[in-house]
């Protein structure tokens, strides 16, 4: 299967999962374009504590993705915190699910400069993916999206631009613009 170039890692399978839904049966094209551009290389991500910031390189546009994520709980993040060092197991992830707090990445921002404003754009795809497979290789990469960032006022540093993800409403997305 094509897909198993990604996600080879329970910590790096939760970002495939972004882009491909349990729940969503019916084949995306947009999926293979997406996991294409991550693997050609052209996907560029910075991140930061519970915030990730990709460029992708598609075709003569390099649309810029900000996406924002909901830091680990703290009883999850005490019991990896201390070994996660060094190395971060599949073993790890599942006392933490076991614990009743799955570390599974909750977005609560999405947001790309293209003219597609569904939160699902294939740059966004695209970075889910290439999340997916920086963090099958390094998995404590997970950990630095998850972690909360220390003492700074994270609203203050969200641009406007940003629309919050959970308050999308189909009906304005064409609008807003
Ligand atoms: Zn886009």
């Amino acid at each position: 299967m094509a897909d198993d170039d990604f996600g080879y890692t329970t910590w790096g399978r939760d970002w495939v999962r972004l882009a491909q839904p349990l729940r969503v049966t019916r084949p995306d094209p947009r999926l293979p374009r997406a996991r294409a551009l991550a693997k050609g290389g052209k996907v560029e991500v910075t991140i930061g504590a519970g915030k990730i910031r990709g460029t992708v390189e598609h075709g003569r546009t390099t649309p810029e993705v900000s996406i924002e994520v909901t830091p680990l709980s703290g009883p999850a993040l005490s019991l990896i915190g201390t070994q996660a060092r060094t190395v971060l197991t599949d073993e790890m992830y599942r006392a933490c699910t076991e614990l009743g707090h799955p570390p599974v990445p909750k977005l609560t921002r999405v947001d790309c400069t293209c003219p597609d404003n569904s939160g699902r754009c294939i740059h966004v795809l695209a970075v889910f993916y290439d999340m997916a497979q920086r963090i099958d290789d390094d998995p404590r990469l997970a950990l630095d999206v998850l972690t909360p960032s220390d003492g700074t006022d994270q609203s203050e540093t969200i641009p406007q631009r940003w629309t919050a993800f959970d308050a999308l409403d189909p009906a304005e997305y064409f609008t807003v613009r």
